[in-house]
């Protein structure tokens, strides 16, 4: 995978100008953190909703599906805690007026005495060759151990003040940090408050009573409030999961690094239903899971990497991240969290409802406990994207930017191509298009030189292209085109649809 800023922005650049995300409302100079998802990246994007749907309900029996409103009832928030603990601090800088989330520009800082460390273990590793002991030397090097200590102190001091919600400390150690605006290069910091990052919206006509609503900031809550509902008319037993892919939406402080970080993204959760006791094993469970179902893509192993959380969310008994490395780094991907009997028991307690499962197995009435696993689809997309990125140099020097997209998400399975218009060459295309289309979504294109309309499959990432040439009028045969590797074969007409259905297919 390329990597780096340069290669982010070439990313960003080449989703614009083949049409997979467009910047939303551009012609009115956009909205900052939204965005759209344009003719190939919305069937990129519905390909790998597709497939995470396939794995988590058509190939398990006890998960179901579902798909529930955006608006929820004010005390849904409440109840699960949103309204008085979704909270970013945030700090301004005086000087640029540059507002930061203050636990990112502590963490960037961190980040920074990390770096310092690689450094010295690098410089100290090409120094000793064969035989350098990186533990040891980490261990004992006085500035690698000084730089430690630091990122333990900070650290620790962070997690209590936010703990403690006492924020001016958490100010002061920024001060303390002497950490500058990155824009100003001012240490000018107005006091860090705390940001709710729930948008809100009043429903009713204003003759009415006006109620205040809230967009919701995941999925979460709508699977949760419809537990006895699917458990009751699906009659599943113990344990089982419900799944749902959906909007959610977030005022979030910073928005940067394209569609890493939106205020209106999309999520694919699923909430797995299981006995008290049994939910560490199932966290376990799910977390292998979930991390082969990455790996199934067929990207390589190490761009991949769990991180378990030290600081816990108020419901969560155990937390990890499946991160990804993404050109700006390692960050996360996916959440796989044990959220014990938080979120039931305490709309349990709102709503003046039971939430109680009857379990034939110990004839015992219990709340469920829940380990939920998150994606965000949009992050997914951008990990997908920015891996299949390259750009090549070919055997006769020219250059080529190929999307090496999982052949089964690729928005296009096949481009139907004829050689040249004239002589029945496009009508015959038509046949095998007419064909295929019903089986796999095929682009079809006559127009330019062969050569450069496959350099616009590349560039889409479509794996295959089928060329029909004089030949075929002959014998039915045409050429079918790898994209990663470039090479022709010649296969008959109506084997097509068999040979992309076996390579671009679900594997199981
Ligand atoms: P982060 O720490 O990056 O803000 P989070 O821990 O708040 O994320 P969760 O609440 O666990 O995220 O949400 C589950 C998943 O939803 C995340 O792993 C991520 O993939 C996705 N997600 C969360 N916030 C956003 C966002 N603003 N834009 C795009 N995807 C998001």
């Amino acid at each position: 995978m390329l990597k780096g800023d340069d290669v982010f922005k070439k990313i960003i650049g080449h989703a614009k100008e083949y049409g997979f995300i467009f910047q939303s409302s551009e012609i009115y100079d956009g909205l900052s953190a939204v965005y759209d998802y344009g003719q190939n990246g919305s069937a990129l994007k519905n390909n790998i909703k597709d497939y995470w749907w396939k794995s988590m309900v058509q190939f398990h029996e006890n998960i179901v599906g579902i798909d529930s409103a955006i608006f929820m009832h004010p005390t849904v928030w409440k109840a699960s805690g949103h309204v008085d603990a979704f909270n970013d601090p945030l700090i301004d800088n005086k000087d640029s007026k540059k507002r930061y989330r203050a636990d990112v520009l502590i963490e960037d800082h961190v980040a920074k005495l990390e770096e310092k460390i690689n450094k010295e273990v690098q410089k100290a590793a090409k120094r000793f060759g064969e035989s350098f002991d990186e533990k040891m030397f980490r261990e004992t090097n006085p500035r690698v151990v000084a730089n430690r200590e630091k990122i333990d102190g900070i650290m620790k001091r962070f997690v209590s003040s936010l703990e403690a919600e006492d924020l001016k400390d958490v100010k002061a150690l920024i001060e303390e940090l002497e950490i500058a605006c990155p824009v100003s290069g001012s240490k000018n910091w107005t006091d860090v408050r705390q940001f709710n990052l729930m948008f809100s919206t009043q429903m009713g006509s204003l003759s009415e009573d006006t109620n205040q609503i809230f967009l919701r900031p995941e999925t979460a809550q709508g699977i949760f409030v419809n537990y006895l509902n699917v458990q009751k008319t699906g009659r599943m037993k113990i344990p089982f999961g419900i799944a749902q892919i959906g909007k959610a939406f977030r005022n979030e402080i910073v928005a940067r690094q394209f569609i890493f970080r939106m205020r209106e993204f999309e999520q694919m959760e699923m909430q797995f239903f299981v006995r008290p006791g049994e939910e560490k094993q199932w966290y376990e469970y799910w977390k292998e899971n979930r991390m082969k179902w990455h790996k199934s893509l067929g990207m390589p192993d190490d761009v991949y990497r769990f991180h378990d959380h030290d600081k816990l969310a108020h419901y969560a008994n155990a937390a990890a991240d499946i991160e990804f490395e993404f050109p700006f780094g390692f960050k996360e991907l996916e959440g796989i969290h044990s959220r014990t009997d938080f979120d039931l028991g305490a709309h349990q307690k709102f709503s003046g409802k039971k939430l109680q499962y009857f379990d034939p197995e110990t004839n015992e009435s219990y709340v469920p406990y829940v380990v939920e696993t998150s994606i965000g689809l949009d992050r997914m997309f951008l990990a997908i994207l920015s891996h299949a990125y390259n750009e090549e140099t070919l055997d006769d020097g020219s250059q080529r930017v190929v999307m090496n997209l999982p052949p089964m998400l690729a928005p296009y399975k096949v481009a139907v191509l004829p050689l040249m218009k004239k002589d029945g060459l496009a009508e015959k295309a038509r046949e095998v298009m007419d064909n295929l289309k019903y089986d796999f979504m095929c682009a079809y294109e006559e127009k330019d030189a062969i050569g450069r309309r496959y350099r616009r499959q590349d560039a889409i990432g479509t794996p295959y292209c089928i060329t029909i040439d004089h030949q075929t009028l002959e014998d039915n045969t045409v050429t079918i085109r790898e994209r990663d590797t470039m090479q022709q074969e010649r296969i008959h007409k109506d084997e097509v649809k068999r040979v992309v259905m076996e390579r671009t297919g679900y594997k199981r």
